[in-house]
């Protein structure tokens, strides 16, 4: 058992102190610095201690700390979910504040519940969610999750939802076929389990636009989300978009779901909304969802004591000014394709190197024993828990994840460095990451 009083998820695990953070950087207490390569769980966009920042959120607190949604709303609240809404996609006309990604996922999942309740097609009970798919640790959120490791001592205790295939062209597409043809036949795969649960029973598809805690960045093929909104909007069946660790520029657009050409019913952000300054999360939501809701009983039935937190906001919609201001998302898109490039170089030839692939400043390797067949390592070797100590020894913090393959789990690191990296920064990454993974693989 570790040796402290704090519940870490790692019982036997007390990791290093973090004292300090500037930038990309984050110092521990012995005085070692991380270069911040996965912005904690892609969450940093504007690195650490950003002063714009800092100071909003003193100036909120200075004027109001908290003030319960129940009675008020605040200047900050609404100045955030004006700017949300007019940079969001087209259609979207509220934006309902959480404190967190799973929080936002749940109560997607329940707006687009309630909506079918209040329009008269209240038999809709049944969501559906792709495998290999991370939607947040909450009961209803872990329910659409097609995580099996993450599922399995839940399992009995969640609610029923039907899972399709993840788009994971390195895995999945076939010998032979498009990435076109992949897509559409991913899209009838949709339409079949819709039809097979009944057509007027289907709440909600819901899919992170580009996967991201699960199997390393799982990025799209061209036409996959245009077939899928086809297949939704066909049998009235809501999409649900999460892009709460994809979303507010990682990608190199506002939202990913810009890239595909398609708008979702319900929009889920997080954590670059407040780039961690505070805890925050927000549905977007079309104005059709919430005329009828406002029509129906005219009032959402689900909440938390923080919705809306006027110091969460003040640092949201700080980081937002800053990310436009100084066009970080363009940004994103050129240091992208340089973080690739060199990605490619000290890392494309190595053996245990099976794919790198990602956009934007959002890249995810996946690692295995033999690149031929694209055999996984041995799940009980967690070879990427390995590389993410190796990574931690040398000064680096990448994210690790096992995604289940075929019923087994394959190694991936994700890597999603703050919007702010430079050049040289990218350099510290690929080399230090090189080197955590040769270590991780001679340790097995
Ligand atoms: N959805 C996605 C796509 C995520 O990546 C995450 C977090 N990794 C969540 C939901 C849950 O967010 P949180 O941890 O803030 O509850």
């Amino acid at each position: 058992m570790s040796n402290t009083h704090v519940f870490h998820r790692h019982l036997h695990h007390t990791p290093p102190v973090a004292v300090s953070g500037k930038g990309v950087w984050i110092q521990d207490s012995s005085g070692k610095e991380y270069l911040d390569a996965s912005g904690g769980a892609a969450v940093s966009c504007l690195g650490h201690a950003h002063p714009e920042v800092l100071a909003a959120m003193h100036a909120q607190i200075d004027r109001l700390a908290y003030a319960h949604t129940s009675f008020f709303t605040t200047e900050v609240a609404e100045e955030l979910a004006a700017h949300l809404i007019e940079h969001g996609p087209a259609g979207m006309s509220h934006a309902y504040f959480v404190s967190g990604g799973s929080e936002g996922v749940e109560a997607a999942l329940k707006m687009a519940r309630q909506y079918f309740v209040e329009t008269g097609q209240s038999q809709r009970s049944h969501f559906i969610a792709r495998r290999q798919s991370y939607h947040g640790n909450t009961l209803g959120a872990l329910s659409v999750g097609g995580n099996q490791w993450r599922r399995e001592p839940f399992a009995p205790i969640l609610i029923p939802a039907t899972h399709v295939s993840p788009c994971y062209p390195y895995r999945e597409q076939q010998a032979g076929e498009t990435p076109e043809q992949y897509g559409q036949r991913l899209a009838q795969e949709l339409d079949d389990a819709i039809q097979r649960l009944g057509t007027d029973k289907v709440i909600a598809f819901i899919a992170e636009t580009v996967g991201g805690a699960t199997a390393g960045v799982l990025t799209p093929v061209p036409g996959y989300f245009k077939a899928v909104r086809e297949v939704c909007d066909r049998h009235g069946v809501l999409l649900i978009l999460d892009e709460v660790m994809c979303g507010m520029g990682r990608t190199g657009s506002l939202h990913a779901c810009e890239q595909e050409g398609v708008t979702p019913d319900l929009l889920v952000v997080a954590k670059g909304l407040g780039g961690g300054y505070q805890p925050i999360g927000a549905v977007l939501a079309q104005k059709r969802i919430v005329e009828a809701m406002s029509q129906g009983s005219g009032f959402f039935q689900h909440g938390h004591t923080y919705l809306g937190h006027p110091v969460a906001c003040a640092a949201a919609l700080a980081v937002q000014h800053v990310l436009q201001r100084e066009n970080l998302v363009a940004r994103v898109r050129q240091s992208g394709a340089r973080l690739e490039a060199l990605l490619g170089e000290t890392l494309g030839g190595h053996p245990n190197v099976g794919d790198i692939r990602g956009r934007g400043l959002f890249w995810g390797v996946e690692l295995v024993r033999d690149r031929a067949s694209k055999t996984p390592f041995d799940p009980a070797l967690k070879l990427h828990a390995r590389i993410k100590k190796e990574a931690m020894a040398r000064g680096l913090m990448v994210y690790p994840m096992g995604g289940t393959v075929d019923g087994r789990l394959g190694d991936h690191v994700l890597l999603a460095p703050p919007f702010i990296a430079t050049e040289a920064e990218f350099g510290v990454i690929a080399q230090r990451l090189h080197a955590a993974i040769a270590a991780a693989i001679e340790s097995v």
